[in-house]
């Protein structure tokens, strides 16, 4: 069976664990966090960059720096997983689901602006299949209404808006190192601030509430509890592997780009045909290659097609389910319709993408979907 993901090591990972062992640190803020965090601030200009247990910590972190009080209105996509809901859920929000575009699931920008009201406090976008979200768009109408910006870039690392790094561009944005996704360590995730405003709150929050971070750099000669938060850090562990991942960055992002296009490259016929659609990359946005995915006509097609990819031992997966009609939210939604989410959540399956796919696997799987549109 070709699994959909398999987590792998790129490099020195076992090298890494076994040195932040012996280093007699494996809690957080060591050397490795250290390193991956300054790697990231270097590469893509964040102007802080914190390693966190998981993208859904960033998430809550988000949610926190953007000072989101009970009753507070968060625009974002229905088609999103649940972590990018429940961060703001925590705080008390409500949370406003717009609709996806026709020929992408990110967010609608056209739509945003009808769904302000004065209660809102913040939009937050995902950037789906690390594919950019209509940025200009939508950091106009926040500074438009005043209202602050976060970036669900779990899926978006070294993916790109017009040249601009995915997560350098709204006021807070999460990554995410969980094994699914391109650059891994186990469970993992990142807070980026590019806010000034927010930065040394991030680092409080982060440690407990405490200025933990700035007594270390000798900037207070003690440090105690000062804000609400949480132990948001990983442990030297999780950084350790990262790093690691880190160095081999580029070579696993053009094997998951090589993989990619052969996908493309093997199926466009079907596209052409209009059978099925193949991933839609917007002209302002990169590709890193997190996923490849086919959208169907219906949902019957699509679990047939699923059946038919089991049958020749193929783990093809769908996606998220519409969160405005999930059981738990489904009766504070306002009732608006959004039918590209439930569209999306119908028709699209993702096939398999990782590092140590063969080029004999994607052909397998290229075969098997051309032969199920025979
Ligand atoms: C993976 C993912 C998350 C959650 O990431 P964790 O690191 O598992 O918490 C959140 N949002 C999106 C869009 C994701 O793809």
């Amino acid at each position: 069976m070709i699994p959909f993901n398999k987590p792998f090591a790129s490099g020195k990972e076992y090298e890494y664990l076994k040195d932040a062992v012996a280093t007699g640190k494996i809690s957080g803020n060591g050397k490795y966090t250290k390193k991956c965090q300054s790697f990231f601030e270097d590469q893509y200009h964040f102007k802080k960059a914190l390693l966190t247990s998981s993208c859904t910590d960033a998430l809550e972190m988000s949610a926190i720096l953007l000072d989101i009080q009970p009753g507070d209105e968060v625009i974002m996509p229905s088609y999103t997983f649940v972590s990018t809901s429940n961060a703001f859920i925590l705080r008390g929000a409500k949370i406003v689901f717009a609709d996806s575009e026709t020929n992408h699931p990110n967010i609608d920008a056209n739509q945003i602006e009808a769904l302000i009201t004065p209660k809102t406090k913040a939009i937050c976008v995902v950037h789906y299949a690390g594919n950019a979200c209509d940025m200009d768009k939508i950091m106009a109408i926040a500074k438009k209404h005043n209202i602050h910006t976060c970036e669900d870039a779990a899926q978006a690392i070294d993916s790109f808006y017009k040249g601009k790094p995915l997560g350098a561009i709204a006021d807070v944005a999460a990554f995410s190192f969980h094994e699914t996704k391109n650059i891994i360590s186990g469970e993992g995730g990142m807070l980026t601030v590019n806010n000034e405003a927010f930065v040394n709150r991030s680092e409080i929050i982060w440690e407990k509430g405490t200025n933990r971070s700035a007594f270390f750099r000798g900037e207070v000669d003690k440090y105690g509890w000062v804000d609400i938060g949480s132990s948001f850090l990983p442990s030297e562990l999780q950084a350790a592997y990262l790093y690691a991942q880190l160095e081999e960055m580029q070579n696993i992002q053009n094997r998951r780009k090589a993989i990619w296009n052969q996908y493309y490259e093997g199926m466009k016929s079907l596209e052409q045909r209009g059978v099925v659609d193949l991933p839609h990359v917007p002209d302002y946005a990169t590709n890193n290659a997190h996923m490849f995915y086919l959208v169907t006509k219906n949902l019957e097609e699509r679990s047939r097609l699923i059946e038919h990819l089991k049958k020749d031992n193929i783990n093809a997966v769908f996606h998220y389910l519409s969160l405005h009609k999930s059981p738990f939210y489904k009766d504070k939604h306002d009732g608006r319709e959004l039918p590209m989410s439930d569209f999306f959540s119908d028709n699209l399956v993702r096939l398999p993408l990782f590092y140590e796919l063969t080029d004999q696997q994607v052909s397998h799987i290229i075969e098997s979907v051309l032969n199920f549109y025979k």
